[in-house]
């Protein structure tokens, strides 16, 4: 078997989702998804630089290839590189699978569990708008709740913003009670000094983890909060290969692993990031703010992973572009099931894509009360 083109797709539906499909000659296409919001055409331009490396290869060398897709150009290839990298994975195991007829958590292992425990995103708002909120999903069957550190409109002051993030978990464990998990996304938006105010006001309120409390950039600003808190803390949506997640990992500065499958290097990448977390205790809670084929992706790692501890689940599968993707990954009840298709168990049809034309913009931004930039 081998490769015989590469696309790209870029989607727009509420915002813009980056798709690469994988062609060979058997007639097995693969999808793969890449996960640096609002850059798609970076990701595009790398995805053709790499395509005349790939053309005429045999796409089940996954190892290989991954190796070669990183390598190749000499200098790495960045953020930007990995998540272009990711998506052409990720295609190239669901061509493995469906080649070889068995589901990607086979070749994972299998699976270790039956169901995967998911959370939704609670978008927004007034804080008791969000309790109620926070009520229908526990009704529906969820067991954890996700939101984020609380902005006023565009601005954010970050002494404010860690009283009302107090008040607002606060708000939210008197709704859904005690057994209910929840997780609040600082989002990156804090300095470690204002982080370590928040973990510690946070600890009586069990929050399940804090995600990203400080900025990916310097992992030692995790070390330092780390030394404060005794909080769960989770790190990693936006590190790219096992080489950003190393000395994090390595010090024991993080409690959850927020890798990304569509930004980190796809399958390939993401199994040997978890194998390491396994020796530091350290359980996935992978990054899934993106599509169908991402969450697809992420439900197989979950199925066949030991140390796996909850699945974000922003958009319920099949709700969202379901004429694209007309059959996408089971869920029920806040929790998704194996599926029992090969590959990916998802299904692509090209013929929707006219249907879904990119969205124009930029990431949200946030302020500060003197008008500079800070977090979004
Ligand atoms: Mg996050």
């Amino acid at each position: 078997m081998k490769i015989t083109a590469i696309n790209t797709h870029i989607v727009g539906e509420g915002r813009n989702f980056f798709f690469v499909t994988v062609e060979t000659d058997a007639g097995i296409t693969g999808v793969g998804e890449g996960g640096i919001s609002w850059r798609e055409d970076a990701m595009a331009g790398f995805v053709h630089a790499l395509t005349p490396s790939l053309i005429g290869q045999n796409p089940m060398r996954t190892e290989h290839l991954w190796q070669l897709m990183l390598r190749c150009g000499f200098f790495p290839g960045g953020r930007i590189g990995a998540a272009a990298i990711s998506a052409i994975d990720i295609a190239l195991w669901d061509i493995k699978g469906k080649a070889l007829g068995v589901p990607c958590y086979e070749l994972l292992g299998g699976l270790v569990r039956d169901r995967v425990v998911c959370y939704p995103h609670v978008p927004d708002d007034n804080f008791a708008a969000m309790a109620e909120d926070s009520v229908r999903h526990v009704e529906a069957g969820w067991k954890f709740i996700r939101f984020n550190l609380p902005s006023e409109g565009d601005r954010l002051e970050p002494r404010r913003a860690v009283r009302q993030g107090v008040e607002l978990v606060s708000t939210l464990r008197d709704a859904v009670g005690p057994e209910i998990e929840l997780i609040i996304d600082v989002h990156t938006r804090l300095d470690p000094s204002d982080a370590v105010t928040l973990c510690r006001e946070l600890e009586p309120l069990r929050p399940f983890f804090v995600e990203d409390p400080v900025r990916c950039e310097n992992p030692a600003a995790i070390g330092r909060l780390r030394q404060h808190t005794a909080v769960p803390i989770a790190m990693g949506e936006q590190w790219a290969t096992k080489w950003e997640f190393r000395e994090a990992l390595e010090n024991d500065w993080f409690d959850f692993a927020r890798i990304d499958l569509c930004n980190v290097g796809g399958f390939t990448e993401t199994q040997k990031i978890i194998g390491w977390c396994e020796t530091h205790y350290i359980p996935i809670a992978l990054h899934n703010p993106l599509g169908p084929v991402s969450t697809a992706a992420c439900l197989h790692v979950d199925l066949a992973t030991s140390n796996f501890a909850v699945q974000e689940c922003a958009r319920i599968p099949g709700v969202v572009l379901a004429d694209l993707f007309p059959v996408q990954v089971p869920f029920e009840n806040g929790f998704m099931l194996p599926p029992d298709k090969p590959g990916l168990g998802i299904e692509f049809d090209e013929s929707a894509l006219s249907r879904y034309p990119r969205v124009e913009g930029d990431c949200p931004r946030l302020s500060r009360d003197d008008g500079s930039f800070t977090n979004w």
